[in-house]
């Protein structure tokens, strides 16, 4: 067996815990990150609670098994506890007093039966669509009918009733994705109909059960060093290997560099460096939006429902949904506690009183063209004798999730010669 490499991984997102469970397991890995915490932890809130303070992941990020195969496999293979979660959703149209659709779920073992109302007359009718558009997507899919073309240019070919379209498709995805309707109407047709016909109606939602802190203790279990509060701020090539220069002027030099940061943030490093890269990092966009865990029930439309733990509220004046998730309901800790929420773009802004804890993300929108580029990065990242290597959310086709960060980090790890201990199995 050869030495183990020197590699510093830049960026604690998943995929740079991944990137570390996965390498350091023969290498010696050392991991920067800028924030004071990992960063899929850094805007954790702490909650006091009955039973002592409880953190809270924000954002609460949960996967479903039929997706999501290879993040279950790193969690399975790193000992992250995962635990069935509920996300059924409640949709309201601003204005109006009562859902235009709601589902609740059936829980069947491990399965999950979503139920609609069957005195609601409008949410059957979306409810066909949703089937139809699953059966549909699915021939499609395989048929190769959606190949090439955005969301838009789908529906365009394969027309589904707007209730269902603007009414769920549109709310649902640009949660999902964290960005606006247009936006969403430009994501490849495939990336979009793969998601939603992977496991989406029966595999259920999951979440790791004790949150992201112990995720995070767990995938940095192989990890030599982690220096948190460490920016790396420039990345220079050496004969021998790559010397990576922190904001406070130190220097550190090492075999391998691994950018698990969001495109383009890797490309303001690598400008200079790997232009090749660079210009397929610029195809890569993104979008801000924000996320505030509060207790100001009366921003959520239709206050709590039980059994739909989501909500979303659709108004015709916003780009985008806003949506909640009723934290009692889906955080075992706080089953008990006055209530809490998670909101994704609070077009209903709480009371300053009310908010625990408020943080602002950058998502990487897809599209066509920015696709093409990250198969053409990851083109470039298999090419051999490479020191430099980007990985993340956002480096692997399909939707930027945790399960695309997996991957990315697998082929990280696979092109330094330390594959998965499990086959990369894609989507069920
Ligand atoms: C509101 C919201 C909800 C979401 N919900 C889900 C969900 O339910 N399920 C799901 O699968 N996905 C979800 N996602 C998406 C998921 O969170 C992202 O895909 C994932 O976190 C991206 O991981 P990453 O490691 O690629 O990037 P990041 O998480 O962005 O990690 C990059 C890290 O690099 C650090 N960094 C950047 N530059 C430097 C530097 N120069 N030096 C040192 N460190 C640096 C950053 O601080 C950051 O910690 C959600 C996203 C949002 C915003």
């Amino acid at each position: 067996m050869s030495a183990p490499a020197r590699i510093a991984i830049v960026g604690s997102g998943i995929a740079g815990l991944s990137a570390a469970w996965l390498l350091g397991r023969e290498h010696e890995v050392t991991l920067f990150e800028r924030h004071d915490a990992p960063g899929m932890s850094a805007f954790n809130v702490s909650v006091e609670t009955a039973a002592g303070t409880q953190r809270v992941d924000v954002p609460l990020r949960v996967f479903k098994a039929g997706y999501y195969a290879n993040l279950c496999a790193l969690y399975r293979a790193a000992g992250v506890a995962m635990q069935a979660s509920d996300h059924a959703a409640v949709f309201y149209r601003a204005g109006e007093d009562l859902p235009y659709f709601r589902y609740r779920n059936l829980h069947l073992g491990r399965w999950s039966l979503p139920l609609v109302g069957l005195r609601n007359v409008s949410g059957l009718a979306i409810a066909r669509e949703v089937l139809r558009f699953q059966r549909q997507g699915r021939a499609d899919l395989s048929a190769g009918r959606a190949a090439g073309l955005s969301l838009d240019g789908y529906l365009e070919a394969h027309p589904f009733s707007e209730a269902f379209v603007e009414g769920v498709l549109l709310p649902t995805f640009a949660a999902i994705a964290t960005c606006g309707y247009a936006d969403v109407r430009r994501y490849p047709a495939e990336a979009i109909i793969e998601f939603f016909t992977h496991g989406s109606l029966l595999s259920g939602i999951w979440r790791a059960r004790f949150g992201a802190d112990d995720a995070i203790a767990r995938l940095l279990a192989p990890a030599r060093a982690v220096r948190c509060h460490s920016e790396v701020v420039a990345i220079h090539s050496e004969p021998d290997g790559i010397r990576v220069r922190m904001a406070d002027g130190s220097e550190q030099h090492f075999d391998h560099v691994v950018l698990a940061v969001q495109a383009h943030q890797a490309r303001k490093l690598v400008a200079d460096h790997d232009p090749k890269a660079a210009a397929l990092l610029a195809r890569i966009l993104h979008a801000a939006s924000e996320v505030v865990v509060h207790s100001a029930s009366e921003t959520i439309p239709g206050g709590v429902t039980p059994g739909s733990p989501v909500s979303y509220l659709v108004a015709e004046a916003h780009a985008a949904p806003m949506a909640s998730i009723h934290l009692n309901a889906v955080v075992p800790a706080l089953k008990t506690e006055p209530p809490l929420f998670q909101t994704w773009n609070p077009l209903r802004e709480p009371r300053a009183d009310a908010v625990l804890g408020r943080a602002r993300f950058e998502r990487p929108l897809v599209t066509l063209d920015s696709q093409a580029a990250v198969a053409e990065l990851v083109a470039l990242q298999s090419e051999g004798q490479r020191r430099l290597h980007y990985c993340g959310s956002y480096a692997m086709p399909g939707i930027p999730l945790l399960e695309s960060a997996v991957r990315s980090a697998m082929a990280v790890a696979e092109c330094l010669g330390t594959p998965a201990p499990w086959a990369d199995s894609g989507p069920d």
